[in-house]
């Protein structure tokens, strides 16, 4: 049997459901599910909606897929059984899950970067059913990597948190040793960029939160410094020490963490903003045009991006995210401390 833990109706209990286990046909892959992040668009997906800022809200990221869904999209596990067509996989050997899975047509697809699909969008736990299960069904063959020697639990959460601080700081690119890197935002998402940046930028992070517990981990996995953004005077002294940063990232996405590190940036700066707050933010632009900045959204990453991003972590001793195990009944459990901001680094499931 199959069991998992849906979202039936917003904003309630998740329900435990049973169900035959599916039989894979063509390329598809059954996985058993070993360990499952949990993620803050869980929350949104579960709450129902996506809140745009300024009191507008959508639909929450799936547009409204149809219930009863199985949240969860960082999922490792070991290969259940096969469909016929699929050829590189075998039973029992383990494998992350890419879940940004999309419809393989629209132009954004036939670029190779499904995770920005804008057609019928298959995305595992958003979309389709995801891993707060003892299995998932995975449509094909090719979303199944190799993680090697790297702890499942850790690997688990490179498939959103990890993959999407990578994506960003690739956007940001190498910097020069007296240049300065700024990351707002410490939650699961932000802790990854932390741990990720002095290797992929080879600086390391100046990290800004409102959360003591959070600065304090921050400063474990590498950051050079952790700051107050709202004590008086934070965005002066920052830029008084710095004279500005070459690259912020906002991973939070709210009013203030926006216009704290646009702030914060120097001349020819660069912005990625990344956290899904919902925020909404006023640019000046005769500001924007001397100072000759850039500001790029980043959502999640490419199939290719995880991909390099694993090979990253097993070439490199990368400090590790701070995971707390949970089993996969406490789903919903996990989902409500997550709310409450009460989670440092990461809740992974155990199923
Ligand atoms: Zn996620
Ligand atoms: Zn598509």
């Amino acid at each position: 049997m199959l069991r998992c833990y849906q979202v039936a109706e917003f904003g309630k209990p998740l329900a435990l459901s049973e169900k035959p286990l599916p039989q894979p046909k063509g390329r598809e892959v059954l996985v058993r599910v070993e360990k499952c992040g949990v993620c803050h668009s869980d929350l949104h997906i579960w709450e129902g909606f996506f809140d745009l800022g300024g009191g507008k809200r959508v639909v929450a990221a799936n547009g409204g897929a149809a219930l009863p869904l199985t949240l969860g999209h960082e999922i490792t596990g070991t290969v259940a059984a096969t469909g016929p067509d699929a050829t590189t996989v075998k039973a029992g050997q383990r494998k992350l899950v890419f879940p940004w899975i999309g419809c393989g047509t629209c132009p954004p697809c036939r670029d190779g970067n499904e995770h920005l699909c804008g057609g019928a969008q298959k995305s595992l736990g958003i979309f389709i059913d995801g891993g707060y299960a003892s299995h998932v069904l995975v449509p094909d063959e090719s979303y199944l990597l190799d993680i090697g020697s790297l702890d499942p639990a850790l690997a688990a959460t490179y498939a959103c948190s990890g993959l999407t601080a990578y994506s960003a700081l690739r956007k940001i690119g190498p910097l020069k040793p007296d240049h300065s890197l700024l990351i707002v935002g410490a939650g699961g998402v932000g802790l990854n960029g932390v741990a990720l940046a002095k290797a992929m930028t080879g600086i390391a992070p100046i990290v800004a939160d409102l959360d003591p517990a959070k600065r304090e981990m921050a400063l474990q996995l590498g950051a050079k410094e952790a700051i107050d953004p709202r004590a008086d005077g934070a965005l002066k002294t920052l830029l008084k020490a710095t004279d500005g940063v070459m690259a912020a990232i906002d991973f939070a996405g709210s009013n203030s963490s926006f216009d704290f590190a646009y702030g914060a940036l120097r001349k020819a700066g660069h912005l990625v903003t990344v956290g899904l707050l919902g925020g909404t933010a006023t640019l000046p632009i005769g500001l924007h045009v001397m100072k000759s900045v850039r500001v790029s959204g980043s959502y999640v990453g490419s199939l290719v991006e995880l991909k390099e991003l694993l090979a990253l972590a097993q070439q490199t001793a990368l400090p590790p995210l701070p995971i707390t195990a949970a089993p996969l009944g406490a789903a919903y459990e996990s989902l409500v401390k997550l709310k409450a901001g009460q989670v440092v680094g990461r809740i992974v499931l155990e199923a």
